[in-house]
């Protein structure tokens, strides 16, 4: 019964995002996938998946209650919706600008606001909603250099424990997952040096792939994972366990 259902992907068309929406997709749900900025990266992903676009700032709740607006006039009411979209600005704190600090709160954390808010009332009027919101192993553990995203992580694990219970009793499920380091662009960015001690870190020896991240966030959306709520799904490859 998942087929047809709309999915929306924030900073779906690149990266983890972009194998979320393929493969929800695959799995027959009608995808929108978000984007923020990057054109050319959307104009491809469109191109080579079929799966339409959507430009909106994840960060700003009036571009996102326009951009949802557009995809529920066009492919209708989203009955599933994954928090994807982040960014990185680091630096250690005594060297942070506020400006550094607010986007990253805003385009990881706020951005989860600003989208299920946009949803919410329909989901409960449905009586059925699907939210998976993707945290960090940053988020669990903190992480030299990156107060403002270890905080903006952490803060989406506390939203989604807040909101399963809010929407438990109209069979809206809200979980998390908190993904390792995963091959991408965000990560590509690391030093070679420092990615080669993060991988060290991990047991099982290797960098998480995109798929290993949409594997599970297509078991959390499922209509009958309805019992699963309010959790986190660590998906590092062993590197932080708790
Ligand atoms: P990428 O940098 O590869 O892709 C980020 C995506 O988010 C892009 O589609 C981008 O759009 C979109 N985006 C960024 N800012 C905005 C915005 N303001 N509004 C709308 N869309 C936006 O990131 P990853 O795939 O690596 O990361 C995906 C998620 O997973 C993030 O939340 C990240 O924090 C988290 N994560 C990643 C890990 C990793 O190791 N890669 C580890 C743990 C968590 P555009 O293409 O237009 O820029």
């Amino acid at each position: 019964m998942s087929k047809g259902r709309v999915a929306l992907v924030t900073g779906g068309t690149r990266g983890i995002g972009a194998a979320i929406s393929t493969a929800l997709r695959d799995a027959g749900y009608r995808v929108a996938a978000n984007y923020g900025g990057n054109d050319d990266a959307a104009e491809h992903f469109k191109r080579e998946t079929g799966i339409p676009v959507y430009k909106f700032d994840v960060a700003d709740f009036v571009s996102v209650k326009a951009g949802i607006d557009r995809i529920v006039e066009e492919l209708g009411p989203v009955e599933v919706l994954v928090n994807n979209a982040g960014i990185t600005r680091d630096g250690t704190l005594h060297r942070m600008s506020p400006e550094n600090w607010e986007a990253v709160v805003h385009t990881n954390l706020s951005s989860c606001f600003n989208t299920a808010r946009c949803v919410i009332e329909s989901m409960r009027d449905r009586g059925f909603g699907r939210i998976v919101n993707i945290g960090s192993i940053n988020g669990q553990a903190g992480q030299y250099g990156q107060v403002n995203y270890a905080a903006a992580k952490s803060g989406i694990h506390g939203f989604t424990k807040a909101l399963a219970q809010e929407g438990a009793g109209k069979n809206i499920t809200v979980n998390a997952i908190a993904p390792g380091y995963v091959d991408t662009d965000m990560v590509r960015a690391v030093p070679h040096s420092v990615l080669e001690k993060i991988i060290a870190k991990i047991p099982v020896g290797r960098l998480g792939r995109a798929e290993d991240i949409a594997r599970g966030v297509l078991f959390l959306v499922a209509d009958d994972a309805e019992f699963i709520t309010g959790a986190t799904l660590s998906i590092n490859g062993g590197q932080h366990m708790y």
